[in-house]
């Protein structure tokens, strides 16, 4: 199956909704509450006016979807792709609330997108095209109220830029105004490599269980951008057998063993891991269905649905992206005892390391990288142990473990604020 015939069975927001749903309901949440919960606070849309460099004028749609503050400010990446949808951004929205939720840092949920190829664009159409963004959502962000990050093509710089309109905005430098930037204008040490770190974190507690060891760990990733790479980069460093990777123009395959060194500084050269020597090529989505022990699929959404679960060998899947399996698809692996660690809790090592950014920028006080991995770690794994107890308590899969862990935190936080009076 090609990338481009990808199942639409569910949009991400339908996917976070299913899931929601059940999980609401065995909480015996009450029917108010439930909707409540489920709906986003706030929807921006703007249309941002950008001079192009051959002097044309073009108007682009942009999004920010507020969806929760009742455990503290916003929180959520930003993206840029042909593909923006409102509706895939509200549901990223709530599943932000969610992740952040399920590792139990103080935010609620926040995603914003900006329709647009940025591979057809400059680096001075990117930055006109992200400060005017900025400009238009200015009085709805800020450290206290909503804090944007990267996301699919997106970047330190890009969140570089918007630091400084912000700041240009409100007269003075807020370096907690976003996550993600770089590390001179108060980025974090490992906050690049979080999402990553995260997905290997929660791998490794996954192993423990199973008493696998890396090195006979055989594991395929999907995407080479900042997750997938990072992912597969800090594996390959701690033993595993990276065997598969892909990004959207093909993939490559060796069931020996890839040098993800070698593969990480092929990319840096070429922009795309297509073409690599160190293994037979194979399709970005043909890649899903080889035999192996871990999947971890870091690129898109829905890319494992109801025409594909059947065919996925793997036993352990760690997902590095954003819903990349669809509700129908959760019911094939779960039938055929896939364990999954599911979206909110895998990559949730880059929004805690983003609370950390945040957290440092305010107190002005900059932490090692030891300490900030070592926190990482310390969250990391509470979260999954705490996913775990709770499938096994409650009979249920891990995604619907986490999602109930995750709205009964944020339901109770807005019983005690009394905003459900
Ligand atoms: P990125 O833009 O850096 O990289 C995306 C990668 O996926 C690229 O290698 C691209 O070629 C590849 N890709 C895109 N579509 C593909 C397809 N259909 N098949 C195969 N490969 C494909 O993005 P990223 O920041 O690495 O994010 C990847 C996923 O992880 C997204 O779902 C994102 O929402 C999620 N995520 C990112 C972060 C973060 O810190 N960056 C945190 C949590 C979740």
């Amino acid at each position: 199956m090609s990338v481009g015939e990808q199942d639409k069975e569910f949009s991400v927001f339908e996917s976070m909704a299913a899931r929601y749903d059940v999980a609401a309901s065995k909480l015996g949440i009450d029917e108010g509450l439930s909707n409540y919960l489920r709906t986003p606070n706030r929807e921006i849309i703007v249309h941002i006016p950008v001079s192009m460099d051959d002097n044309t004028l073009r108007v682009f749609d942009g999004y920010r979807v507020q969806h929760s503050i009742a455990r503290g400010p916003c929180k959520g990446g930003l993206r840029y792709s042909p593909d923006v949808t409102l509706d895939e951004i509200r549901g990223l929205a709530a599943e932000m609330t969610w992740k952040c939720a399920v590792v139990n840092i103080p935010f609620g949920g926040a995603k914003g997108g900006i329709i647009c190829d940025p591979s057809k664009l400059s680096q001075g159409e990117l930055e006109r095209i992200t400060r005017r963004y900025t400009a238009e959502i200015l009085d709805y962000i800020g450290p206290e109220r909503d804090v944007p990050a990267p996301d699919m093509n997106t970047n330190e710089q890009t969140m570089a830029w918007i630091m400084d309109t912000y700041s240009m905005h409100t007269r003075h430098t807020v370096t907690g105004s976003v996550t993600g930037k770089p590390f001179s204008l108060g980025g974090s040490l490992g906050r690049r490599e979080a999402t990553g770190r995260g997905c290997m974190i929660t791998a490794d507690q996954a192993l423990k269980r199973f008493r696998w060891n890396r090195e006979s760990t055989r594991v395929i990733v999907q995407g080479f951008g900042n997750v997938g790479s990072q992912a597969a980069r800090l594996m390959y460093e701690a033993g595993y057998k990276i065997i598969g990777v892909s990004d959207v123009s093909g993939g490559v395959f060796n069931t020996s063993g890839i040098n993800i060194q070698h593969l990480v500084d092929y990319a840096g050269k070429h922009k795309t891991i297509a073409g690599f020597s160190g293994g037979e090529s194979i399709g970005a989505q043909e890649i899903l269905e080889q035999e192996c022990d871990l999947l971890l699929p870091a690129a898109t959404e829905s890319v494992i649905n109801s025409k594909n679960a059947h065919n996925v060998k793997a036993k352990l899947l760690v997902e590095g992206a954003n819903s990349p399996t669809t509700p129908p698809a959760d019911d094939i692996l779960f039938d055929r005892g896939v364990f999954v660690i599911p979206d909110i809790l895998a990559n949730a090592g880059g929004v805690t390391v983003s609370y950390f950014e945040w957290v440092q920028d305010r107190q002005g006080y900059f932490w090692t990288e030891a300490m900030v991995n070592e926190r990482l770690k310390q969250i990391m794994v509470n979260a999954f142990d705490g996913v775990v107890r709770f499938s096994e308590n409650h009979k249920v899969n891990n995604r619907i473990a986490a999602y109930m862990l995750a709205i009964d935190r944020v339901a109770y936080c807005i019983k005690l604020r009394g905003i459900y009076a």
